[in-house]
């Protein structure tokens, strides 16, 4: 079930690979999703099952990182997560433009 996803800004042109799920070996303890952190304006990849105390941390699974004019079909699913393909918030332009598209997948 996992993924690397290929980030890429059709505004700004920012790209940068993300991971997204688990292995079959870990995918209890283990959902790696794209977030933002709004702050400082950067995409990471956060294990989505950690608990995360930091408020400007916010996962692409949030309705609003997502624009609701995109392809609401295009998703990437790890069991009950959801991502969008296209239609994603960018932290560098701020605009929607992002698009998560798969660049491997890891098993
Ligand atoms: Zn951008």
């Amino acid at each position: 079930m996992g993924q690397i996803l290929k980030a890429n800004c059709n505004c700004c042109g920012f790209t940068k690979n993300v991971s997204f799920g688990g292995n079959r070996s870990n995918f209890k303890e283990v959902c790696m999703l794209p977030a933002v952190d709004m702050k400082k304006g950067e995409l990471l990849s956060l294990n989505y099952y950690q608990k995360n105390e930091n408020e400007d941390i916010v996962f692409y699974n949030v309705k609003k990182l997502h624009s609701d004019f995109c392809n609401q079909n295009r998703i990437h699913r790890n069991f009950d997560t959801v991502i969008y393909m296209e239609g994603n918030y960018c932290p560098i332009c701020k605009t929607y433009e992002l698009d998560f598209q798969t660049y491997l997948m890891t098993d």
